[in-house]
């Protein structure tokens, strides 16, 4: 039985109880959702191609679904939600619609994500990116060694 914890009241729940306090649902750690069948948009960049996933957003209707809540004699209907992928990812920590979206065809994993969908040259952007950081990560600690070299240096002369 697939049960949730929930980080504001520190309680685990069955899916269907998604209500921590009244009018409040239960939060749950972050989950991101990709797509897998993102619309792309080619874009001529430098005279190559560019596929620009950033401009795309799409929307998922009924999710979650609507539903219907009684009470005494009386039903509710709740309406359906809807939610928005921006360059082909979502992120969320509601538990109903982690639910949902876990059942979902056509979404997947991150880590899939990136290895089927990414093409050779946005992999090769991140890849450099990554590069990048480590670089000026580089940098960062080199400045710092030799600013305390430097302060260690003083510290001798005035010795
Ligand atoms: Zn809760």
């Amino acid at each position: 039985m697939e049960k949730f914890h929930c980080l504001e009241c520190d309680k685990d729940f069955k899916p269907g109880d998604w209500i921590c306090m009244p009018g409040v649902q239960h939060r749950v750690a972050t989950k991101r959702y990709f797509m897998d069948d993102a619309p792309t948009v080619t874009e001529w960049r430098d005279g190559r191609p560019y596929i620009n996933k950033g401009a795309s957003q799409t929307v998922i209707l009924n999710i979650p679904p609507e539903r219907m809540i009684r009470e005494g004699e009386q039903t509710t209907r709740l309406p359906g939600g809807s939610v928005i992928f921006i360059r082909v990812c979502y992120e969320t920590a509601d538990p109903e619609i982690q639910f949902h979206l876990d059942r979902k065809a056509g979404l997947c994993t991150e880590q899939r994500w990136r290895e089927v969908y990414l093409n050779d040259d946005e992999k090769f952007q991140i890849k450099n990116l990554d590069l990048a950081a480590r670089e000026q990560r580089l940098v960062d600690r080199e400045n710092d060694l030799l600013s305390s070299v430097k302060a260690r240096t003083r510290e001798v002369a005035k010795a």
